[in-house]
Order: structure tokens, then C-alpha cells, then sequence
């Protein structure tokens, strides 16, 4: 039975929409830092000129990131401005002779990109951008001569721990994504499906159908007589009782087939394909599997429980997801009103 959804896409929702507030943010902090260089350096300077035209070379990735952005095309805005945060300080590096020969300050900017890597890409290019840059990092301590002055283990020191973060951070991220995804789709007591899930999930089944001239079945079924099962052992052997049944659905159910809790003591089960025998033998089975379970709670050894179905199939019971739902809640009615613990499949009479 299937169990999980796509994380991908809720990620790139958010991870876009970050985006959308960090790249502006960026081009103002390099018109900040222009100013800045206007300031702080004097006319036709070196420092003036390089950095000056440094900045403006990464505005216009900025900026290009920004329309990537508009155009939806989130993975190119976030490799540009990942590629801002690493031409920056190794932009620095090569076009200011003082940065490597007495400043080494600059430097403590490789870790922007990392961070930014972290944000918006995977844990893999992270850590290969992080390597590569300490590699350059070694490199330039190895041939610059304040080697012996400043102390640059601790420089070392400082970029892999932002590395470490970084990439502790990009993992937090995604699990909290997943569990808040998987509560947004599963049922909190059973782990099965929920409504909303159900709905989405038919309507894509249907659309398959439709598109793949394909059947697609669905069995609704109520436990009969819940209520006095509450009442003579108490909430908490009901709740026993739908976690039971949601653990025998795991066990019967093929791969292809979605169970799904979709109201208090209403389930649902989709069946991609299925045909008449199919869709019965399926019924079949839970109706005759569910009485089996021995439900013990607090010491206790709970009654037997039964089920009541009701069956539909698309397309011949119904073109949409409401309407072949309607149809199997009718046929599930019927069966309750026929003497419950049993199924009955929709006829259009
Ligand atoms: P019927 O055969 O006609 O279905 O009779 P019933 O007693 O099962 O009636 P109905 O389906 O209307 O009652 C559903 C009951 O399910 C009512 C409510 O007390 C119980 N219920 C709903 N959600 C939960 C839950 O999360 N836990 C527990 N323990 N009980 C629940
Ligand atoms: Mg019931």
C-alpha cells in the first residue's frame, strides 16, 4: 500500500520564495557596498576601479538572478547567486593585491556561498563547494607572506565549522519539511491517509484514468455499531480499534492500493485498475480479515468488529471524484440499511 508523497516540490515553493527576499537583499547590500567604495577610496584609485567594477559585475548576476527568478527558473537564480557569494571574496583576492599579502580578512567570505549552498541546493553540491574552497583557502595561506603573522589555522577553523552548520542546517531543514508534509497528509492516530489526501489523490487517478482509458476502484466502509464499542470499553479502546484496523489495511492491501482514514470511523480504500472481481475481492478481504483481529486493550479482549462497504468504479459509476464518492457512500448506506457486515456494490437504478 502506498504511503508517502513528493517532498521536492513544497521545497522549491519555499526555498523560491526565500529566494524571492535574499536576492533583492543582495543587490542592495552591493549598492551599499559601492558606496562604500566611493567613500572610503579616493578618485581613479586602484581599489576604486577594481572593486567598483567588481560589484558591478555582480549586480548584473544579481539582477539576472532576479529575472531567472520572475521566470520561474529557480534552480539557475540560486546557482547565480551562489556564484555572487563565491566571486566576491575570490574576486577580491585577484583583483586587490593587498587582500593574500596583508588583509586576510576578506577571505572570511567564502563561507557566504556555503551557507547560501546550504539554503537553496543539496547537501552534496554544499559540501563540494565547501571542500573546493578550502583547498583554495590552504592554497592562498601556503602562498601568502603574512603566513607567519596572522593566525590563519583559526580562519581555517572558523570556515569549516560555517561548513558544518551549514550543511547541519540544510538536514534539519529537510526532515522538518517531511514530518510537517507527512502531518499534512496522514491521519495523526492510524498513519494512514487523510481526506484531503484521498480527494487529491482521486482525482489524480482519475485524470490517469482518464488520459490511460483505465479503471479505478473505491470501497467505503464504516465500522458498524462503533459507537457501543466506545461506550462499553471506552475511547480509548476505540481509538485501539482504528489503529488496528489501519495496521491490518498495511498487511492485506497490494502496493498500488491508497487506505485512507477519511472521517471518525470512515475509511476509504482507491484501487488503481481494478476490476469488478478486483474491486469484490478486495471487499472481500476486509470484510472478512477485520472480524479475525484480536483487539486487546487494557487487559481486555475487545468484541469482534465488523465492517460495512460500499463499492464504485469509475468510470462506469462516475466521472469525477464527488460523484464516484457520493455513489460509494450511497452503496455503503444500502448496506447498512441491508443488516450491516457486508458490501454492496453501486448500480445506477
Ligand atoms: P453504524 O453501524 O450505523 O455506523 O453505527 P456507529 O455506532 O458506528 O455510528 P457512527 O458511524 O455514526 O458513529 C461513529 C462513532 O465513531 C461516533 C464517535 O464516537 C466515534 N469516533 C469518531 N472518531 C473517533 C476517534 O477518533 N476515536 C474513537 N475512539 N471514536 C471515534
Ligand atoms: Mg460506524
Amino acid at each position: 500500500m502506498q504511503k508517502n508523497g513528493t517532498l521536492t516540490d513544497d521545497l522549491v515553493a519555499i526555498r523560491t520564495k526565500l529566494l524571492g527576499i535574499i536576492l533583492p537583499t543582495v543587490l542592495l547590500l552591493l549598492l551599499a557596498s559601492a558606496l562604500i567604495v566611493i567613500l572610503v577610496n579616493p578618485p581613479r584609485s586602484y581599489e576604486r576601479t577594481a572593486y567598483g567594477f567588481l560589484i558591478a559585475f555582480l549586480f548584473v548576476l544579481g539582477s539576472a538572478g532576479c529575472v531567472f527568478l520572475h521566470l520561474n527558473r529557480y534552480k539557475t537564480a540560486a546557482l547565480l547567486t551562489i556564484a555572487i557569494g563565491v566571486l566576491g571574496p575570490w574576486g577580491s583576492l585577484v583583483l586587490d593585491p593587498n587582500v593574500g599579502v596583508q588583509d586576510l580578512f576578506p577571505l572570511v567570505y567564502v563561507t557566504v556561498p556555503v551557507l547560501l549552498s546550504s539554503t537553496f541546493l543539496t547537501i552534496g553540491p554544499t559540501i563540494v563547494l565547501a571542500v573546493l574552497q578550502l583547498v583554495g583557502l590552504v592554497y592562498v595561506m601556503l602562498c601568502s607572506p603574512v603566513l607567519h603573522e596572522v593566525n590563519w589555522p583559526s580562519l581555517i577553523a572558523y570556515v569549516c565549522i560555517v561548513t558544518v552548520i551549514g550543511v547541519m542546517m540544510n538536514g534539519i531543514n529537510v526532515m522538518h519539511m517531511r514530518k510537517l508534509q507527512e502531518s499534512a497528509i496522514h491521519d495523526f492516530l492510524t498513519g494512514l491517509f487523510n481526506r484531503r489526501f484521498m480527494q487529491e489523490a482521486l482525482d489524480r487517478k482519475l485524470l490517469r484514468g482518464n488520459r490511460r482509458a483505465q479503471t479505478v476502484g473505491l470501497i467505503i466502509f464504516d465500522i458498524d455499531r462503533f459507537k457501543m464499542c466506545n461506550d462499553t470499553y471506552g475511547h480509548g479502546a476505540g481509538d485501539a480499534v482504528l489503529q488496528a484496523i489501519a495496521e491490518e489495511l498495511f498487511e492485506i492491501l497490494d502496493l498500488s492500493s491508497i487506505a485512507c482514514r477519511i472521517g471518525g470511523d470512515e475509511f476509504a480504500i482507491i484501487i488503481p485498475e481494478a476490476s469488478e472481481e478486483s474491486l469484490s475481492g478486495n471487499a472481500r478481504l476486509v470484510g472478512e480479515s477485520l472480524p479475525r483481529l484480536q483487539i486487546h486493550y487494557q487487559g481486555k479482549t475487545l468484541e469482534p468488529i465488523t465492517v460495512s462497504q460500499g463499492l464504485a468504479m469509475f468510470p462506469r459509476d462516475g466521472e469525477t471524484a464527488t460523484e464516484l464518492m457520493l455513489h460509494a457512500d450511497s452503496a455503503l448506506m444500502q448496506a447498512k440499511r441491508e443488516g450491516r457486515n457486508r458490501f454492496v456494490v453501486y448500480r445506477n437504478e
